[in-house]
């Protein structure tokens, strides 16, 4: 039997949105808490609690017992905790439900267990969870039944940011003002806010969960440390855009269904490059909506992949050799009138305020390049960027034919006085319509790419929240707008000046321009003689989030304050050192406990076959002798290696935590995971299956 769902009756269904509040809220609280949403003004306590009140017996309904502050400390996920909402039993020996304006507005979780960087001692671990009300509470179902989510900040007794939120808003913040000031000045006095728009694409692996229980190596960290190459990669570019099998369609079909019914616009689902690869992207949002919203995705899709008897992996690199994970962030600025600031229109050579725009940005890009990159960096991400995968770690702009052509007539000439059409693309078939074709084409090589009407920031990683990378783009583009506005105020002849700051941005920062091929060598070198950063890992990102030009930039708008950025990057280092650890770990016991007995298994079943054949027979066992001592020779060349693995991983282990133990981690003990790792995966590739302690990766590949 087949039930059909009606998608606009079951979207939204469990968000406390416009609708429901307009429905439920007196006018006055309701126009109040607009107010809020919209313009930032205070929430008095005695509005919070008739919010409060109407939430509460809302979810209720939805079947809700418990409410929690969902907050996004910088462990790269959400937290929460849970309060049911009853009351102290009455004298009746019943209970009342209830949930207070004081509840919904502040949380106080013991904010001791939580990375704060030397922010806060943990004997003085308080840290308090603020509603944003400009991201909906939502109802969310699971097999604890039914939880109020109230989506929060997190700041510690002193005010400083212990999560992702807080400088997120605060960096829209900035460019909300750095963008009106410029609006301004180009006669607009009707916008009243404008706001970063962004959809981010979420890459993601299924494989069977069977299979996975079997991968020590998944369980543990979420890639797999070791494994030989199925004869089968994704070079047939088969599964690209390929058919959804049915397995997987009615896995979407659930995951579209749950994500709709939280108001998470779902809209976009293919297979990916990589066998078992699959992508979604919801409809774009204001940032702050889109980052909560792509975390309830990353939840969705592993909580109903458990549903279908299969594991989601989003961890950036699960396979080697086989196409990595990636969240390309689309990112736009739209103002509360619905303009988007980065449509070029027509002709946009003679759309000035357009041009002043997009120079800002190569200007911002540029400038913050290096911060760009560290916003991109997480431990899996490594594997991607600067490794043997797209996109490269050096940051470039792609822009396209017209609008290279505009800025190429601006550094030669001074003026752009036309833009290349961009003409019907003709099929050359009868039955088929002529298109209007795109002005640029695709360049799917390049981290930061002119899509139309907006940006595309391809290095983002696959399981990393997109806030930081927001909240580094908001900023540094806030600042551009900032430069470019300090100079407009005082001029004299407004035009003149534009033209000028278009013309000096374009040509002070047109080496960010890239429209070639982003994988290739040649660009590498070309990069380097442009003076572009090469930052290939994590551990060499992380210093520019707290160099003095970053610390100036964040103090200017209030983003980060000295303080928060250092306590940032004292977690980065720890971070890294921390995931190493685990997977230096993992392969050390992997190796020990299951790979190695299996492979001496293997060689007594070898020898023993030599022998019961030299009795028995004067038959040839060469090839048997042959593969004993391959394998033997392989044997003792991982236990060297294993060896050498366990005295760093200790070594490192021992360091005092920060740059340095991360640096050895990143230099030497990744190295010798390598080391391990090689002869592991020959022996794989010699060793009979059956005895092969886990599933290979043709097994995980192509059998979901
Ligand atoms: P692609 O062809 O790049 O894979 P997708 O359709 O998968 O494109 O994803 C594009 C994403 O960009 C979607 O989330 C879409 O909503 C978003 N997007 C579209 N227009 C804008 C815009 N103006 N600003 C921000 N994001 C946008
Ligand atoms: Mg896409």
């Amino acid at each position: 039997m087949s039930e059909y769902v009606k998608v606009a009756e079951i979207f939204g269904q469990h968000v406390f949105n416009d609708t429901v509040m307009q429905e439920r809220l007196p006018k006055k609280i309701y126009r109040e808490l607009k107010n809020t949403i919209e313009e930032g003004k205070e929430l008095d306590l005695a509005t919070a609690d008739v919010i409060a009140h109407e939430m509460k017996e809302w979810a209720i309904e939805q079947g809700a017992t418990h409410y929690t502050h969902w907050f996004q400390p910088l462990t790269g996920v959400t937290a929460e905790k849970h309060d049911s909402f009853i009351s102290a039993p009455l004298e009746s020996g019943k209970v009342l439900m209830s949930f207070s304006g004081k509840e919904l507005i502040k949380g106080e979780p013991d904010a001791s267990s939580f990375p704060s960087g030397g922010l806060r001692a943990t004997f003085e671990a308080r840290g308090y969870t603020a509603w944003d009300c400009t991201s909906p509470a939502f109802v969310r179902h699971d097999a604890g039944g039914a939880t109020l989510c109230i989506p929060t900040a997190f700041c510690s007794y002193t005010g400083e940011a212990l999560d992702q939120k807080t400088p997120l808003l605060r960096s829209m913040e900035a460019i909300n003002t750095q963008a009106l000031r410029l609006l301004r000045l180009f006669g607009n006095t009707t916008s009243k806010r404008v706001t970063p728009s962004v959809g981010p694409e979420q890459e993601y692996f299924l494989i069977d969960k069977e299979k996975y229980k079997k991968r020590k190596d998944l369980i543990f960290t979420g890639r797999t440390l070791f494994g030989a190459m199925p004869p089968k990669g994704q070079e047939m570019d088969d599964h690209y855009f390929g058919k959804i099998r049915s397995r997987v369609a009615s896995y979407m079909k659930e995951v579209n269904q749950e994500l709709w019914k939280l108001g998470v616009s779902a809209k976009t689902q293919h297979n990916e490059a990589a066998p078992a690869q699959h992508e979604l992207a919801p409809i774009y949002a204001k940032v702050n909506v889109a980052v909560d919203h792509n975390q309830i995705i990353m939840q969705t899709l592993k909580s109903v992949a458990n549903r279908h008897g299969m594991h989601c992996l989003l961890h950036e690199k699960p396979f080697a050799g086989v196409n990595g994970s990636g969240k390309h962030n689309n990112w736009s600025l739209t103002t509360d009138d619905g303009i988007n600031l980065l449509e070029p229109g027509k002709t946009p050579h003679e759309n000035v305020q357009f041009l002043l725009i997009l120079t800002c940005i190569l200007k911002a890009v540029d400038d913050y390049a290096e911060l760009l990159r560290e916003s991109a960096a997480d431990v899996g991400n490594d594997h991607r960027l600067g490794a043997n995968e797209a996109p490269p770690a050096i940051i470039s702009v792609f822009l396209g034919d017209q609008l290279e052509d505009v800025i190429d007539q601006l550094v030669n000439t001074g003026m752009a006085t036309h833009s290349i059409k961009s003409g019907t693309l003709e099929t050359g078939v009868k039955t088929l319509p002529n298109l209007n074709k795109d002005t640029s084409d695709r360049n799917r090589t390049s981290p930061f790419a002119f899509t139309g009407n907006k940006f595309e920031f391809r290095m983002v990683g696959s399981s990393d929240s997109v806030a930081g990378p927001n909240v580094v783009l908001n900023t540094i583009v806030a600042d551009a707008f900032r430069e470019a506005c300090d100079e407009m105020e005082k001029a004299e002849d407004l035009n003149l000046c534009i033209h000028d700051l278009i013309k000096k941005f374009a040509t002070e920062h047109c080496r960010i321009i890239f429209n070639g091929n982003g994988y290739s060598q040649e660009w590498v070198e070309e990069a380097a003689r442009r003076g572009l950063p090469n930052i290939t890992n994590m551990v060499d990102a992380i210093p520019y989030l707290k160099d003095e030009k970053s610390i100036a930039l964040f103090e200017r708008f209030g983003v980060f304050t000295r303080a928060e950025l250092e306590s940032r990057v004292e977690i980065k280092y720890e971070t890294y050192s921390k995931v190493i650890n685990i997977e230096a770990r993992s392969m050390i016991d992997i190796a020990t406990k299951q790979i190695i007995p299996a492979v001496v298994k293997y060689t007594t079943v070898l020898a023993n076959s030599i022998n019961a054949v030299r009795q028995a027979s004067d038959a040839d066992v060469s090839v048997q002798v042959d593969l004993l001592n391959q394998t033997s020779s392989l044997l003792r060349e991982s236990k060297t290696a294993l060896e050498e693995l366990k005295k760093l991983t200790e070594e490192a282990a021992a360091m005092e935590a920060g740059q340095e133990q991360a640096q050895f981690y990143n230099r030497k003990v990744m190295k010798a995971m390598e080391a391990l790792r090689r002869p592991v995966d020959e022996l794989e590739m010699l060793v009979d299956k059956d005895m092969w302690p886990m599933p290979s990766y043709g097994d995980l590949l192509f059998e979901v």
